[in-house]
């Protein structure tokens, strides 16, 4: 019996070189996890060390579910010892937009926290990811992926999920224990879906006695923003559908608006694995939109 083989593309790359030369490239899952893995462990390592990570990945701050990976190159211009530096970078936008049904995050939560026995040998320890298993009912045999706590995907779910990028099977083969796991693309969209960020419009021109914040509206307080018995009130919620921020409120809705993107882009890096300390960087570099300084 012929082993039925699965490697779907996951990503559109545009990768330019160090000289502006651009090529398109085409990832797989194992690609893209060798890449993103490269890049995260490398700036991890250099951080632990006290050094510049070097390797940069930015979640795009929409919800496209973009990344791009960013490596430092330094090279002596022939000027003295005069040097330059540049960047090599991967622009991986997924073949999928990152918008998953209910019950779609929820199949790849329960593959995401899944573990198993490695080929159904319970005397090795578990290793993360589920498993395909063939369930007989009746004459008719169906492939399903079984999770930890008794969860299992049907053929057409899990299937669906491999068609959007969302899941893989390391090994590319579809047989009776081998490992399923969830790809980059796949973590990245259930990050965004699990902390969708609102900002408040900010309340404006409004007389103090009038202001929802009670503590204005008791002592009447008109700050130095006095207009004619009316004061500005520019403040922003800035809101995580994971209860993230827990009620915080900035100055501006454009610093709410940086803080939600600075939050998205940190857990995207915490959801590929990063370090705190990597997610926190490229969070601050979010917030400031600095990502035209390496164009
Ligand atoms: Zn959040």
């Amino acid at each position: 019996m012929s082993v039925e083989r699965l490697s779907p593309l996951i990503y559109r790359v545009r990768e330019t070189d160090l000289d502006g030369a651009c090529r398109e490239r085409e990832w797989d899952a194992a690609t893209a996890e060798h890449m993103v893995g490269r890049v995260i462990g490398r700036a991890d390592r250099r951080l632990a060390r006290g050094e510049e990570p070097g390797c940069l990945i930015d979640p795009a701050t929409d919800a496209t579910g973009r990344l791009v990976l960013r490596r430092q190159h330094f090279f002596f211009t022939g000027r003295g010892d005069e040097v330059r530096q540049q960047w090599r970078t991967w622009e991986m936008e997924p073949v999928a937009r990152p918008t998953l049904s209910p019950r779609q995050a929820e199949d790849l939560r329960a593959v995401a926290g899944s573990r198993h026995w490695p080929g159904g040998d319970y005397s090795k320890p578990q290793v993360a990811g589920a498993v395909l298993q063939v369930n007989t009912i009746g004459t008719r045999e169906e492939q399903r992926v079984d999770c930890s706590g008794f969860y299992s995907l049907p053929p057409a779910a899990w299937r669906r999920l491999v068609d959007k990028g969302w899941l893989w099977f390391p090994s590319g083969r579809v047989t009776v224990q081998e490992p399923v796991r969830v790809t980059v693309a796949g973590r990245v969209a259930l990050a965004l879906r699990e902390h969708q960020t609102r900002t408040s419009a900010p309340v404006g021109y409004i007389k103090p006695a009038d202001h929802p914040n009670r503590e204005i509206a008791r002592s009447g307080l008109i700050g130095p923003w006095r207009k004619g018995g009316r004061v500005y009130d520019g403040t922003s919620f800035v809101v995580c559908s994971a209860g993230c921020f827990q009620g915080r409120c900035l100055d501006s809705r454009n610093l709410a608006q940086a803080e939600a993107r600075g939050h998205r882009a940190e857990v995207v890096l915490l959801a590929l694995g990063a370090s705190q300390e990597q997610a926190k960087r490229a969070g601050a570099r979010a917030r400031a939109g600095s990502s035209a300084a390496y164009a």
